[in-house]
């Protein structure tokens, strides 16, 4: 658990420079209270540990298994692309987001939650196998706590993007916008635009990678039916601003991992608020 430091010195969780643990501000840039009251070292400890694709890949599949236990004898069955779907009640319950739930319903923190949804076998088991192969590499680029930012933040955008044009968009050629959308993929596609971002300002290998797997992703998006590319777009635009933001040449530091997880306690916060009010809606 975390344990508290009271003496010696610390990494300063803004600027990296070593600085006493008691100290009331930083020397090198001015922090103040740069041991976080003796608890910078636990936190530094606790973030290295932390693996960002296992924990992502955990939960989807605890809240994918969830819904189905609650969706009953409404789980989906027939064809490929429903097998084992929850049902539509419990997604909105559990918090789909779209222009739907967003606009007619009010649900706004939705984009926090559709991200961690999946409908059906097909859909979590190749957002996951996305994941997997991305996440590990990008998570050593950038640190695990700024690869759960630009994963969490990519999810936002991408979700307000389809929402919006769900709401005020008519329906393009291959960029329908659904009522109704969930899963990883644009969160994934946050991680994708980072991974361009890198490219641009890193690594050329870095580049071909993220574009190549960009190609992949839109013949795909554009290829398969039920696909939200307006979510794919705005995630990825997410993703790369954040990545910019975030400046993926400098060391991951402290106040990363803070701002990680207060976006994790949103995301969780978020999940109550659509439970607790989602039953209510249903009755
Ligand atoms: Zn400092």
């Amino acid at each position: 658990m975390l344990k508290r430091r009271t003496t010696g010195s610390v990494v300063c969780p803004s600027c990296g420079s070593l600085v006493g643990v008691r100290d009331r501000s930083c020397y090198t840039c001015g922090r103040a209270n740069p041991g976080l009251w003796g608890f910078g070292p636990a936190l530094r400890q606790f973030a290295g540990d932390f693996a960002f694709a296992p924990l992502v890949l955990g939960a989807c599949v605890v809240v994918w298994l969830t819904t189905l236990l609650m969706s009953g004898s409404a789980i989906g069955r027939g064809g490929l692309f429903s097998m084992l779907q929850p049902s539509t009640d419990v997604m909105i319950v559990f918090g789909a987001s779209g222009s739907f739930p967003v606009f007619r319903l009010g649900r706004w923190w939705t984009v926090l939650t559709a991200g961690w949804l999946h409908a059906g076998l097909l859909h979590i088991g190749m957002n996951m196998y996305w994941l997997w192969q991305m996440g590990p590499a990008i998570s050593e680029l950038f640190g695990p706590a700024r690869t759960m930012i630009i994963y969490i933040l990519g999810g936002v955008a991408g979700f307000t993007v389809s929402s919006l044009a769900g709401a005020y968009l008519p329906d393009l050629p291959f960029l329908q916008a659904g009522q109704l959308t969930l899963g990883a993929s644009a969160p994934l596609f946050g991680l994708i635009g980072a991974l361009y971002h890198y490219g641009r300002v890193g690594s050329s290998a870095a580049r071909h990678v993220a574009t190549s797997v960009m190609i992949q992703a839109v013949i795909f998006g554009l290829l398969v039916p039920r696909i939200d590319n307006y979510a794919h777009l705005g995630g990825f635009a997410g993703g790369y601003l954040t990545s910019a933001f975030l400046d993926p040449l400098t060391r991951e530091r402290g106040d990363h991992m803070i701002v990680a997880a207060v976006l994790v306690a949103a995301t969780v916060a978020a999940f109550i608020v659509s439970i607790v009010t989602g039953i209510s809606l249903m009755r």
